[in-house]
């Protein structure tokens, strides 16, 4: 994004705050600088950062609105520096709130931006009072239509079709009588926001035509009116390096905490379905007993990390032992509960972790860890003339399967990515989905023997991450982007 900041044009939904969307409070959440207008629930503005400048560009310190040209400048300025900023507008940001001519000046001055849609108030505000703005015998259209025009406004207006791509050519019959004429703009757009969306311009008159052959497919949308050209002038929206593409995390949920955000930043559509699960077991005294001979402790999960803090309950337990862990995230987990760490393991892997045991030949080592891990740390290290005890402090089970119209869904359609941080969880996926299915798919691998073992099991791994981390797979994915 080079030093530039972003702008996301959000909306805020009609004022009850829990009608903001997810995506919208999550730009809000990570924004430096937040411009809101007067319709906002302040409310909302209590999920921004706690030193995230707020303005308020609803009003002007005397008292009067803050001019358009004001709220534009003030945009460029704060994403020039390099902000993260959130322009934050009731409703619908598209819908009378003049959030189009701010795009379009973002996009004259080269401001990456992204628009994310809200819940417009002539929707909402009716149904949650009890009126359905359509109803099946009653209504077939419904208008919204500004009450009090701004000086120097032109009379024009926006159909917007549902259901229109069966009915297309009394649709646009339709639209001819309501004023349009055979050289108005059009836009069809098939599954839009999804990855798979697909689009379509033409013009009143010649959208037949154009689309002759071609099979138009519902759910689609149609637009007519000069609004559809706009897009030209708003242009390409920064939209993240994975927009338009499926992710599948199959990392369990204890350790996939955060991940998805960082993917969904992206502009990925993500999905989760944790192929492993973790079960703590409830240690003996014998556990106990083995706790308190040795002198080193290994870790080369997470899970096994918490699995020993939630054992012992009392921290003390551990004072005088040292602690060596596989790598930088299982440290990091260890930190979190007051644990401090004594080595990390560099490169990947238990054998990599015993190629470098920093304890000594006559002190005892204790090794937690999880039911799937097959004594790799155990063996190296007593090989080498290590006293090791093994502890399996909690079972990797599987989930239950996902619901059978996720899995149909990702049959039919496939997905860019699939994530993975054990073989255990690749061997899973792919009975779960198929070989075939699986071949297709992007894999990427958290480090080296899950990447060996997806392969195995008949995944495509392209990218390898070195770290167990969102940021470190991201990465690592983005160079076959
Ligand atoms: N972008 C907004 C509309 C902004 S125009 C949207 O998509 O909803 C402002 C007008 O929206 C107000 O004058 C009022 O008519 C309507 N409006 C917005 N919020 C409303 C609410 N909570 N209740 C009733 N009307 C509302």
């Amino acid at each position: 994004m080079g030093s530039d900041g972003k702008v996301w044009i959000v909306g805020a939904g009609p004022g009850d705050p829990g009608l903001i969307t997810v995506k919208g409070r999550q730009a809000l959440r990570k924004a430096d600088v937040v411009l809101f207008d007067r319709l906002v629930n302040p409310a909302i503005l209590l999920w921004a950062r706690k030193d995230a400048e707020l303005l308020d560009v609803g009003k002007m310190p005397g008292g009067q609105r803050t001019e358009q040209k004001i709220i534009c400048r003030y945009l460029f300025q704060k994403a020039k520096k390099g902000f993260r900023v959130v322009r934050l507008k009731g409703g619908d940001p598209f819908v009378f709130g003049r959030g189009g001519e701010e795009a379009i000046y973002l996009a004259q001055k080269d401001i990456p931006f992204e628009v994310v849609p809200g819940v417009t108030a002539g929707v909402a505000v009716p149904a949650a009072t009890g009126i359905p703005v359509t109803h099946r015998g009653i209504s077939t259209e419904v208008a919204f239509r500004i009450g009090a025009k701004a000086k120097g406004s032109v009379e024009g207006k926006t159909l917007v079709g549902y259901m229109s791509v069966e009915g297309l050519k009394a649709f646009l019959q339709e639209a001819l009588e309501g004023g349009f004429t055979r050289t108005s703009p059009v836009a069809l757009i098939h599954k839009g926001t999804l990855p798979v969306q697909e689009m379509f311009f033409s013009t009143v008159g010649n959208l037949l035509k154009d689309t002759k052959g071609l099979r138009m497919k519902p759910p689609a949308i149609v637009v007519v009116g000069n609004v559809v050209s706009l897009r030209h002038r708003i242009g390409r929206q920064s939209k993240g390096r994975l927009s338009g593409r499926r992710v599948i995390l199959t990392v369990s949920s204890e350790l996939a905490r955060g991940w998805r955000e960082v993917f969904e930043e992206e502009g990925a559509e993500v999905w989760d379905i944790p192929m492993t699960q973790i079960h703590e077991i409830p240690m003996s005294k014998d556990w106990e007993k083995d706790l308190r001979k040795s002198d080193w402790i290994a870790l080369t999960s997470g899970a096994g990390a918490r699995a020993l803090i939630h054992a012992v309950a009392d921290i003390r337990k551990l004072a005088a032992k040292k602690i060596a862990v596989i790598g930088p995230s299982t440290a990091q987990i260890c930190r979190q509960h007051g644990l401090g760490v004594d080595f990390i393991g560099r490169g990947l892997g238990a054998i990599s972790l015993a190629k470098n045991w920093p304890g000594k030949k006559e002190e005892g080592v204790l090794h937690c860890t999880g039911s799937a891990e097959e004594g790799l740390l155990r063996n190296s290290l007593a090989r080498r003339g290590f006293l090791v005890k093994r502890s399996v402090m909690y079972r990797n089970t599987a989930p239950p399967n996902p619901p059978r119209v996720v899995l149909d869904q990702l049959r039919k359609e496939g997905a860019d990515w699939v994530v993975f941080a054990s073989g255990t969880a690749a061997k899973r996926f792919q009975r779960l989905m198929g070989r075939p299915w699986a071949s297709q798919i992007k894999v990427a691998a958290i480090g080296d023997s899950t990447a060996r073992t997806c392969r195995q099991a008949g995944w495509r791994v392209v990218a390898r991450a070195k770290d167990v981390s969102a940021r470190a797979v991201l990465s690592a994915m983005l160079k076959f982007e």
